[in-house]
């Protein structure tokens, strides 16, 4: 059976503002039915990385924000912190990133809550049945909320072709030791020629992985935990990811993440995709090139897969191309589409209906 997807294209007029349709788009998806009741419902967000500009505007987050309340649910705006070292690798660096990218409360309307941590350390091991992971790690303050709503910018990736809502369920919602289980399946490498020997990394490393000799530090491998707090302590920024796993498998361990983020939820929860300058990176960069595509629109869905698969089919349409796959060849961003509806996290048949 399909699932319904409702899209408004961004035609505007007095007293119908984009902010406006924004609201009824929300409403026809059912908002009013997934919060409320006083819940504590996480908006999910991509604050953007600082230098960026193709995030979403806060002031459409007011808008979300607006009828949550409308609903009865407490909205607070949250995200994880990132794997690579960045403006927003902790809850620090994150919250004052936000705040200069303008989710201030006085422009959002809600509080700012980093939902793994001060260092990404904080988090929830879900159990799911998914074919790679039998639990997943899930920011805490995720894993808590009654309800959810999660706000995407859609755009294009490296790894998996483009990155709609799948990507901010699986990728965006995890803990850092969960990004870090998703793009390798070994620990992370110090590069010698930038150790000091400081010892910071030695002193955070929760498993004793870590041993500085001659002024140079090491990781054991058969240690290793995984939790990639040494990426982000180093103070400099000499520990790396070994970015080892191919598209394909990203793919498939991002969208058993996605069903992770989402248990407990799922009639809960409600999905948001602005199709807008559609930048063919994410938004993790400090930086957005030109768009790939023409705008498209906002869509609304209660089902992640058919919201994607509608945002990539509208994107093709729009463009006469497939611009993810002229900028990503050697990617099949299919496989995160295929792989979470076998995973039962929704459908790639839709109904579209046009506000
Ligand atoms: S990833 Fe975590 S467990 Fe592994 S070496 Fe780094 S700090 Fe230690
Ligand atoms: S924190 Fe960085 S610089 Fe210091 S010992 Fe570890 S790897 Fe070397």
């Amino acid at each position: 059976m399909p699932s319904t997807v409702w899209f408004t294209d961004l035609s505007a007029r007095p007293g119908n503002s984009l902010i406006d349709k924004t609201g009824a788009l929300l409403r026809a998806a059912g908002i009013r039915e997934r919060t409320g009741r006083g819940a504590l419902t996480a908006v999910k967000l991509h604050f953007g990385e600082k230098g960026n500009t193709a995030f979403i505007r806060p002031i459409f987050v007011r808008k979300v924000v607006e009828e949550i309340a409308a609903a009865g649910g407490r909205p607070f705006l949250t995200d994880t912190n990132t794997l690579y070292v960045g403006t927003r690798s902790n809850a620090v660096d994150h919250l004052n990133t936000a705040i200069t990218n303008g989710f201030a409360w006085a422009v959002a309307g809600a509080p700012l809550v980093v939902a793994d941590g001060l260092r990404g350390e904080s988090a929830v091991r879900v159990p799911i049945a998914g074919k790679i992971f039998r639990e997943v790690p899930i920011g805490a303050e995720i894993a808590h909320a009654d309800a959810m709503v999660v706000v995407t910018h859609f755009k294009g990736h490296e790894l998996c072709g483009f990155g709609g809502t799948l990507k901010n369920l699986g990728m965006g919602c995890a803990s850092r030791s969960g990004k870090l289980s998703q793009h390798s399946s070994v620990s992370p490498a110090v590069d010698p020629s930038g150790c000091t020997g400081c010892g910071t990394c030695v002193a955070h490393c929760p498993s004793g992985a870590i041993a500085v000799v001659a002024a140079k530090a090491a990781i054991s491998p058969e240690s290793c935990i995984g939790c990639a707090g040494c990426i982000v302590v180093c103070p400099e920024g000499t520990v790396n990811v070994n970015w080892n796993e191919a598209s394909s498998t990203v793919q498939r361990k991002m969208v058993e993440h996605a069903l992770g983020a989402v248990s407990g939820k799922r009639s809960s929860s409600l999905f948001l995709s602005f199709v807008t300058q559609v930048s063919p990176y994410c938004d993790c960069y400090g930086h957005n090139d030109r768009p790939v595509s023409p705008d498209v629109g906002i869509l609304a869905s209660d089902d992640p897969v058919a919201l994607d698969q509608a945002c990539v089919d509208l994107v093709i349409r729009a463009s006469g191309i497939d611009p993810f796959r002229a900028t990503h060849p050697s990617v099949d961003w299919s496989i995160q589409l295929s792989c979470a509806e076998e995973l039962g996290l929704g459908t790639r048949t839709y109904r579209l209906e046009t506000l």
